[in-house]
């Protein structure tokens, strides 16, 4: 092994450490941007050691070189733009198209290993299913991006026969992937291999909707890594291997956690075809209930003599960008005494993860946010439930069969003594279902924008109780 060489794998080991350092920290949200550093800085050495090794061995000529240095400006512009630009209501589905993007460069890279017939099977097994896994995913992150961003129906989308269809895909799939392997078929079979496998990723996402998507996005993340992990087996690059393999595992874990967070098995997921029911969400509460509408001035009283105060936030305060404005209320509700927790649901918001991410950006203290078990004990001993933007996740009919939430945990509401809902109108939340929260007797509704709804507040407690 040359100098080069092994100062390279040096490199890359320090990389690896990195990338498993780096996950480490981002456990909590107070480490996480250290993480994202550390991260950040082994993805940077694995580049810098992969060119100084591709140009040590000579194996690439200067029209390599150019495409290379053409690609590389085209993918740090578009992501850079894509970063800084992007709306934060929009992050879910930037978060989508960056897994399309991963999965679908994963597959372009073992191409080159699958053509020409003489590479060993050791190859050519990895090759084909990065090809595979690739393809899936790039196709599927796409309808995911389409669902979130709304271009594509959020619904579940179920037309007869289509698992028979996503069967007779898989099998195409499987089989194109063996004739490649055993080296035959060519440009032929590697055509019916991503073909099928693009097709298969959009007939995976189609069947899957309303709150069954963070599982989903979870997954199809997972399957970016394990894409990235089989090019590195296919090309013999052992930072792609760990950084696919920890991208993959990782994935996996949160996948099931998403799932478990729906009171759902993956399986049941993946065949789709919740919320498909009465999409209602059953009766909107007793027959006849009024919706009770409430002012700010009467809500800053309600939450100034409030001992104990939940806040549940959901994706209309991610749409508001009322962070801010929630933390400065909660600063003033506490500086009177009052205690102030935040009630975060796993699915809230449009990524998993969204509401942490969130309220950490607006430095509200982690230990004042509770998980959805912690969240409900707590939830009977409130005063005031103060819901900001959050639909689905405070939605009773979940307790029900029949309708696209049945059976995932919600967060317990309605078991606080007074509920407060911030949000615009009566408007469904993304699973398109009624809620009757808003009809039960002790919930006020304040309609207004989350931000100009909390802004008011903390100003109407301040006047009107100091
Ligand atoms: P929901 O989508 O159920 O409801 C959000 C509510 O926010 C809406 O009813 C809307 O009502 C309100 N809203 C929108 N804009 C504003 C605004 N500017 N000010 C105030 N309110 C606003 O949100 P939840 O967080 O409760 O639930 C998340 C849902 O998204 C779940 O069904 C989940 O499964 C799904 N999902 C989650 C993903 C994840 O990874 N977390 C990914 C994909 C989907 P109005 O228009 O009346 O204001």
């Amino acid at each position: 092994m040359s100098a080069v060489e092994t100062v390279v794998r040096l490199a890359y080991l320090a990389a690896a450490t990195c990338f498993v350092l780096g996950l480490h920290l981002m456990n909590a949200p107070a480490t996480a941007r250290r993480g994202n550093h550390l991260s950040i800085a082994g993805m940077t050495v694995a580049v810098a050691a992969t060119l100084v090794l591709l140009a040590d061995s000579g194996g690439t000529t200067p029209t390599g070189w150019t495409v290379l240095a053409a690609g590389a400006a085209v993918g740090t512009v578009a992501g850079l733009w894509g970063a800084r630009s992007v709306p934060m209501t929009a992050m879910p589905q930037l978060v989508s198209l960056f897994n399309a993007v991963g999965g679908g460069a994963a597959a372009l890279v073992a191409v080159p290993e699958l053509l020409p017939p003489a590479e060993a099977a050791s190859v050519r097994v990895p090759a084909a299913l990065d090809v595979a896994i690739g393809a899936v995913t790039f196709a599927g992150s796409l309808v995911a991006a389409g669902k979130l961003a709304g271009v594509v129906p959020g619904r579940p989308v179920v037309f007869p026969g289509a698992r028979l269809a996503g069967g007779a895909l898989a099998v195409a799939a499987a089989v194109a992937g063996g004739v490649l392997i055993y080296g035959y078929g060519g440009g032929a079979a590697l055509a019916v291999l991503a073909g099928t496998a693009l097709v298969f990723g959009v007939a995976l996402v189609l069947p899957i909707g309303g709150a069954d998507m963070p599982v989903v996005i979870s997954l199809l993340n997972a399957c970016t890594g394990t894409a990235v992990a089989m090019a590195g087996l296919a090309t013999g690059n052992s930072v792609l291997v760990v950084a696919g393999a920890l991208v993959g595992a990782s994935g996996a874990i949160l996948t099931g956690l998403m799932a478990a967070a729906m009171n759902r098995s993956l399986g049941a997921i993946l065949l789709g075809g919740y919320g498909t029911g009465d999409g209602t969400g059953g009766p909107a509460g007793p027959a006849g209930a009024a919706v009770r509408a409430v002012s700010a001035d009467d809500v800053a009283i309600q939450l100034g003599y409030a001992r104990r105060v939940v806040v549940v936030p959901g994706y209309g305060l991610a749409a508001a960008q009322a962070q801010y404005a929630l933390h400065e209320l909660a600063s003033v509700l506490a500086a009177r005494g009052t205690e102030v927790t935040y009630a975060i649901h796993p699915v809230a918001g449009r990524m998993p993860g969204h509401m942490n991410v969130l309220l950490a950006e607006a430095n509200v203290p982690y230990p004042d946010m509770r998980e959805l078990d912690a969240a409900n004990a707590e939830l009977p001993l409130a005063d005031v439930a103060l819901v900001v933007g959050a639909n689905d996740v405070t939605n009773p009919a979940a307790r029900r069969p029949g309708n696209a939430i049945s059976g995932m945990p919600i967060l317990d509401v309605d078991r606080a003594a007074a509920v407060i809902v911030l949000k615009r109108s009566m408007g469904h939340g993304y699973a398109g279902l009624d809620n009757e929260l808003y009809t039960d007797p002790k919930t006020g509704m304040l309609f207004a924008d989350a931000r100009a709804g909390l802004t008011a507040l903390t100003a109407a407690v301040k006047t009107l109780v100091g």
